[in-house]
């Protein structure tokens, strides 16, 4: 199958691209992205067959009915990296919180956030392609604390892949910045900002438009790519587990094939809801992807009222950072779904030169059609963590989201999974609060709520504690770029 262009194609690049090529250059014409041209069918017959297959097995058949230009022996390497998951049976497990809500657990993987659903089969296949051309790719992000992880997890030691991630300077818990500092591969860049996250993405921003960078890449023979959620590569692994997760509930007997579920998807960049979306549309019986944010409800406002609006905001600092987002990338693939290429380009230009835009009462009804939403401040986030600690289940601020979610749109006629987003070890400091203990740090944070809930520290972040630091830069924005010349 071929990938199209949101905004319309713009007569220099191609009409349609490959799946392969979609990944390798994910930015299409007038900066939109690509999307294919058409949804398989996961249809009542596609979730019957599926009923008694492994995750592996579903997700094989997934990406085959989407007809990519990626050979079965490659899909099965990618697909062997959830393998290395806590459970390679059960990758995502689906747990029951109330009679009505089930959660879907997407942190089991190496960096114990639901970033490695996606990147770590991506990594795989990015990197094999690259090699297979012999071409070279450099992948750059900012990060507030869960992309830079996986990405750098999932790259690391890969072939023709070089990748660089800048974090803002104590802008990230100590575990994400661990996670980050300590990875050890020649191919691998982390650099610490002085500042916060927005300055951090500046930062990025006029790197990539600096003409010396640009140049210099162009003279090393290195391409930039992107590994963030407006590469469909991530994507197209992110519409796995909604099926699955509606599988699990046929196989605990909640429901029955063909009988319909809400979804709750603690929402940022809209990626994750974006798979949920796609599923829905492909004939998963689902009623409702219901939005979940937090203060940041940049993305709530829209889907009620549907005005985008940023000329007011200012971002604001939440204990939820990986959904601290006002321009939320993968709106605009919804938009297009909609509303066709011309509308989503002109709705984008609004957005770029107003910082606004608000559809008509209809295109609202068309959003409401399939999305619901909620908001969740920190202190309600914590009134959620603290009400299931109680009940020796422990969340993470970003999972407490859902939930709370849950408990607002919940009305005992439609089963209702919330995901989970990431493990708590990730948010420690925030838990112990909850927990009463004033922690010194996410070490003794985490230690703490290990023992008093009496639950097994995970390895990877055991580990983690006594490890070497390997990056230890931390640079004023204008000293980035000598410091990626020198590392390319
Ligand atoms: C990335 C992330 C999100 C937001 O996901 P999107 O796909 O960007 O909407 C939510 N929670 C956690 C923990 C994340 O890492």
């Amino acid at each position: 199958m071929n990938f199209i262009e949101t905004r319309g194609n713009d007569g220099i690049k191609p009409q349609e691209v490959t799946f392969s090529e979609a990944i390798l250059s994910p930015m299409a014409s007038y900066g939109g992205l690509y999307i294919p041209k058409s949804l398989p069918e996961f249809d009542l017959s596609f979730l019957k067959k599926h009923i008694s297959s492994s995750y592996k097995e579903l997700a094989r058949d997934v990406l085959n009915s989407f007809e990519i230009d990626i050979d079965g022996t490659l899909i099965d390497e990618a697909l062997n990296r959830y393998d290395e998951f806590d459970d390679a049976t059960n990758p995502v497990p689906v747990v029951k919180l109330e009679d009505n809500l089930y959660v879907s657990e997407l942190y089991h993987g190496p960096t114990r956030a639901f970033k490695d659903m996606a990147l770590q089969p991506f990594g795989v296949i990015l990197s094999s392609l690259a090699k297979q051309r012999g071409e070279n790719y450099l992948i750059m992000a900012a990060t507030s604390g869960d992309t830079g992880p996986a990405t750098l997890e999932t790259f690391k030691n890969r072939d023709n892949i070089k990748v660089c991630c800048l974090y803002p300077d104590g802008g990230t818990s100590d575990v994400q910045r661990l996670q980050m500092v300590t990875e050890d591969a020649p191919n691998l860049k982390v650099i610490g900002v002085k500042g916060n996250f927005d300055d951090t993405q500046d930062a990025l921003k006029s790197l990539l438009q600096s003409k010396e960078f640009n140049e210099a890449l162009e003279k090393k023979n290195i391409n930039l790519s992107a590994a963030n959620s407006v590469n469909f590569g991530r994507i197209i692994f992110q519409t796995i587990y909604h099926i699955h997760s509606y599988l699990e509930l046929v196989r605990v007997g909640k429901i029955v094939i063909g009988e319909r579920i809400n979804l709750i998807v603690p929402s940022g960049n809209f990626g994750n809801a974006l798979g949920a979306y796609y599923v829905k549309k492909a004939g998963v019986p689902i009623e409702k992807i219901v939005i979940a944010t937090n203060d940041n409800d940049v993305l709530s406002d829209f889907i009620n009222s549907g005005k985008y609006d940023l000329r007011d905001r200012e971002l604001i600092k939440t204990n939820s950072p990986a959904m601290d987002i006002l321009k939320s990338s993968n709106i605009e693939r919804v938009l297009f779904d909609k509303f066709g290429a011309s509308r989503t380009k002109e709705l984008m230009d609004l957005l770029n030169s107003k910082n606004y835009f608000e559809l008509n009462s209809s295109e609202v009804k068309a959003i409401k059609d399939d999305f619901m939403a909620s908001t969740c401040s920190d202190s309600e986030a914590d009134e959620i963590i603290s009400k299931y600690l109680e009940k020796n289940y422990i969340l993470d601020p970003h999972t407490a989201t859902a939930i709370k979610a849950f408990f607002e749109k919940n009305d005992n006629v439609l089963p209702f999974v919330a995901y989970s987003t990431a493990e708590w070890t990730k948010f420690s400091m925030v838990i112990a609060q909850n927990a009463s203990y004033d922690a010194k740090n996410d070490e003794d944070a985490i230690r703490f709520i290990c023992d008093k809930f009496n639950v097994n520290m995970v390895d990877n972040i055991d580990k983690l504690f006594k490890k070497d630091i390997i990056h230890l830069k931390i640079v004023e924005k204008s000293d980035i770029m000598p410091e990626m010349l020198n590392f390319l």
